[in-house]
C-alpha cells in the first residue's frame, strides 16, 4: 500500500536532502503545487499530485539510494585521517563546511530561524527535541558558540552534555579522535565540534553516523557563524530596504587565520555581483584560494591595506579580532591601530547606514586595536544582534539535522516567564520577526 502523500513527500525531501524549494525545482513544478500536495489529506487545500510525479519521484529516490548504498561501502575502513565528503545540509547530515549550502537552503534555513525567533525571544517554548541529547565538545575556548549551542538545544526541549578543553577529556590521556567521536556516538545524538586543528572535525565526522557540527576548526572554517552573519546581514538590510545581491561588503582585520571570515565570504558568494574589499595587515590577507573561487564565482574582490578607500561604499564593514594564538612565529603587524573601527572613522568614512559585524569577542585590551567600545549603544553596531541570532540559527540546524524542522509551528506554546523590554540596556528596539 502506497503511505500517504504527505508522509511519502516528507520522506522523499528528507531522504534527498532537500528543501521544498530545491525540491519543487528539481520536479519542475512551482513551490505553491508542492505546499498544496504537502498539506494532510484532510485540509481543505489539499491536491492529489499527479501519478507520473509520484513514479518520477520513486525513481530518485531509488537512484539516490543505490548512490548512498556505494558510499557507504566506499566509506567502509576508513581511517582517521581520512575525511567524509560535503553532502548538501539536511537531516542526519554533518555539517562541516558553508560549502555545504546553496543559497536555496541558506535561504530556507533563515526563514526557520525566523519560525524560532519567538522561542528564541522566549514569547513561546518548544519541545520537538524532548529526550535528545547534544554532545557539545570543546577544545578551545568559547563563550557565544558553546553557549548558544546548548540554549537553541534546551530551547527545542533536549538536553545538553559538554566537555571542555583537552585536560578534561580522554584525550589528555592519548585517545583518539576517532576513539572519542564514536565513544560519544553512544551517548548523544549530534555532536558540536570545536577543535584548534583544521580538518579535525572532519575527522569526528568520519567515525560516526550522528550528526558532527563544526564549531570553529583551527584557521578552517565555523559555518554556522557564518549563518549567523547572513542572517544578520538580511535583517539589516530588510530593515533598511537593501538586498544582498549587489552589496558591497567590507571585511577587515585578521583574514589569514580568523576562520568566520573564510565562511563568510564563501556563503555570500553564493549571492549575485557581490563587491568584496578585503583589508588586512600585509602578513594576515585571505588565503589566496578563497579570492580565487570567489572571483571565479563572478564577484568583485579588492585587497588592500588600508582602511579608508575600502570601506566609504560599503554596505556592511565586518570587522575580526587578530588572531593571535593562531601565529606560527609571526610578528604581531605594526601599525594595528590603523584597523581599528571606532566611531571617529565610521563617521568620516562610512557611508550613514553602514552596519557594523563582529563575530566577537572582541580584544579590549590595551594595544589591541579591535573594534572600540565608543560605538556601543550606535544603531550601526549590530553585534549584540547578531550574538542574539546564535540561537534562532542554531535551532533551525538543530531542527533540520535532526529532522522534526515540520514539527516545531504545531509545538509552540506561551511562556509564561517575566522577559525584559530588551536584553541589553543599549538595545535599541527593532521591529521583531514573527
Ligand atoms: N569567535 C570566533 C571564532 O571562534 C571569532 C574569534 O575568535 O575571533 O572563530
Amino acid at each position: 500500500m502506497n503511505p500517504p502523500q504527505q508522509t511519502f513527500l516528507r520522506d522523499a525531501m528528507r531522504t534527498l536532502r532537500m528543501t521544498r524549494e530545491s525540491f519543487a525545482l528539481r520536479l519542475g513544478c512551482t513551490k505553491r503545487a508542492l505546499d498544496t500536495w504537502l498539506l494532510p489529506d484532510e485540509s481543505k487545500e489539499f491536491r492529489a499530485m499527479p501519478e507520473v510525479a509520484r513514479k518520477f519521484i520513486t525513481e530518485i529516490l531509488a537512484n539516490a539510494r543505490g548512490v548512498a548504498v556505494s558510499a557507504a561501502a566506499a566509506h567502509h575502513g576508513l581511517t582517521q585521517d581520512e575525511t567524509v565528503p560535503n553532502k548538501e545540509f539536511g537531516v542526519l547530515s554533518h555539517l562541516l563546511s558553508v560549502d555545504q549550502f546553496s543559497r536555496e537552503s541558506a535561504d530556507a534555513l533563515c526563514a526557520l530561524a525566523d519560525a524560532m525567533q519567538p522561542v528564541a525571544r522566549r514569547r513561546k517554548t518548544c519541545r520537538v527535541l524532548e529526550g535528545a541529547v547534544l554532545a557539545n565538545l570543546f577544545f578551545e575556548a568559547s563563550t557565544r558558540t558553546r553557549l548558544s549551542f546548548a540554549s537553541a538545544f534546551n530551547r527545542l526541549g533536549g538536553s545538553v552534555s559538554d566537555t571542555t578543553g583537552f585536560t578534561y577529556s580522554s584525550m589528555a590521556k592519548g585517545e583518539s579522535i576517532h576513539d572519542t567521536s564514536r565513544t560519544v556516538s553512544g551517548y548523544a545524538d549530534v555532536m558540536v565540534v570545536r577543535h584548534p586543528d583544521q580538518g579535525s572535525v572532519r575527522q569526528f565526522a568520519a567515525a560516526t553516523n550522528i550528526p558532527v557540527i563544526n564549531g570553529g576548526d583551527g584557521a578552517g572554517e565555523h559555518p554556522t557563524q557564518a549563518l549567523i552573519d547572513l542572517y544578520t546581514v538580511q535583517q539589516e538590510f530588510s530593515r533598511l530596504g537593501k538586498l544582498i545581491d549587489g552589496a558591497h561588503i567590507a571585511i577587515v582585520g585578521d583574514l589569514k587565520y580568523g576562520r568566520t571570515t573564510h565562511s563568510l565570504i564563501k556563503l555570500l558568494s553564493l549571492y549575485k555581483r557581490m563587491r568584496f574589499s578585503l583589508v588586512s595587515p600585509p602578513s594576515l590577507e585571505m588565503p589566496e584560494e578563497i579570492c580565487h573561487l570567489i572571483a571565479q564565482r563572478g564577484h568583485n574582490v579588492d585587497v588592500s591595506h588600508s582602511l579608508s578607500e575600502a570601506i566609504t561604499e560599503a554596505d556592511v564593514l565586518y570587522t575580526t579580532r587578530i588572531q593571535k594564538e593562531r601565529f606560527t612565529g609571526e610578528a604581531v603587524p605594526e601599525f594595528l591601530s590603523s584597523y581599528e573601527i571606532n566611531k571617529k572613522r565610521v563617521n568620516e568614512l562610512c557611508r550613514p547606514d553602514i552596519v557594523v559585524l563582529h563575530p566577537l569577542p572582541r580584544d579590549s585590551r590595551d594595544g589591541a586595536f579591535d573594534l572600540n567600545t565608543d560605538l556601543d549603544g550606535d544603531s550601526r553596531l549590530a553585534i549584540f544582534r547578531q550574538t542574539d541570532n546564535g540561537v534562532p540559527i542554531r535551532m533551525a540546524i538543530f531542527a533540520t539535522l535532526l529532522g522534526v524542522d515540520g514539527l516545531v509551528q504545531r509545538s509552540l506554546r506561551d511562556a509564561n516567564w517575566a522577559v525584559p523590554l530588551t536584553l541589553g540596556p543599549d538595545d535599541i528596539i527593532i521591529e521583531p520577526v514573527g
